[in-house]
């Protein structure tokens, strides 16, 4: 049997493919006043243009014929470390790098200023942020948010927040290695165009992934670890916090740690040119 690529893409799902009826304006701020209809076309065509195309192959095996998709890994990653903040929210948005894609609500990019100092990152969306699309928002995003306060930043301004994984894993089920393996580019990118002084590391997971250690939080804590070049300081899952209230004393005082590190690092002189 030979399948045609129109019905191999149908299969796929990825019909109709979405096209311009017609060219795009220019300039570019006429698309503001575009008809919806008009702008969502407008959007989706960067997107599909930001992605490496999907090398869809035909197997044949014994009695059987499947089509696999997949995406050149090489390309892709080298694709997401050229996207802008804007491509990169659309390639997360539309992502199906794996399993997850078909049980998430939506994805969740993260939250605050992109030109942050703080990057604060956890694990991954829970319900609450799966249903809303943002990170910690449920009761833990309330106690992240109180531990924000304590030290004067809020989640709006100069703090950025993000997880590992920008998909919710079902039944909140640890994160598996492929689902890890497949976001990371994403995060990578977002520190690189973030570019924050400190990054704050939620939690057991958060931290051994950043760091690809298999150390405990217990041994992590209180030192300045290294990602990509930018200090890291581990502290405690707010979601662990509200069911170990003794070790909110522990979580005070890596924020402190936190606080004192980014001061001295606010003072340090970028070097004259
Ligand atoms: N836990 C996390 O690690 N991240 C969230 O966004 C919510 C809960």
């Amino acid at each position: 049997m030979s399948l045609s690529r129109e019905d191999i893409l149908r299969e796929l799902e990825l019909l109709p493919v979405w096209q311009l009826k017609v060219p795009l304006p220019n300039p570019a701020n006429e698309a503001v006043n575009a008809p919806i209809s008009e702008n969502i076309q407008q959007v989706v065509t960067p997107i599909q243009e930001a992605l490496p195309a999907p090398i869809v192959e035909t197997i044949i095996s014994q009695d059987t014929v499947h089509t696999e998709t997949r995406l050149d890994e090489t390309s892709r990653l080298e694709q997401i470390n050229t996207l802008d903040w804007q491509a990169l929210q659309a390639c997360v948005q539309t992502c199906q790098a794996c399993g997850l894609a078909q049980t998430r609500t939506q994805t969740v990019f993260g939250v605050g200023d992109n030109a942050a100092d703080w990057l604060l990152i956890g694990e991954a969306p829970g319900a609450e942020e799966d249903k809303r699309g943002e990170p910690f928002v449920g009761a833990a995003g309330q106690l992240l948010d109180n531990m924000l306060a304590a030290i004067q930043l809020n989640r709006t301004n100069n703090v950025y927040i993000a997880n590992v994984l920008k998909c919710r894993p079902p039944e909140n089920r640890d994160p598996q290695g492929e689902e890890v393996k497949q976001c990371d580019p994403f995060l990578k990118r977002q520190v690189a165009l973030i570019q924050p002084k400190l990054i704050l590391a939620l939690g057991r997971f958060a931290a051994q992934s950043l760091l690809n250690s298999v150390e405990s939080i217990a041994s992590m804590r209180g030192k300045l670890h290294d990602y990509h070049g930018i200090p890291v300081i581990v502290s405690y899952h707010p979601a662990y916090l509200l069911r170990n209230l003794p070790d909110k004393a522990k979580a005070w005082e890596d924020l402190c740690f936190a606080k004192k590190t980014m001061a001295d690092l606010q003072t340090i002189q970028p070097p004259q040119l």
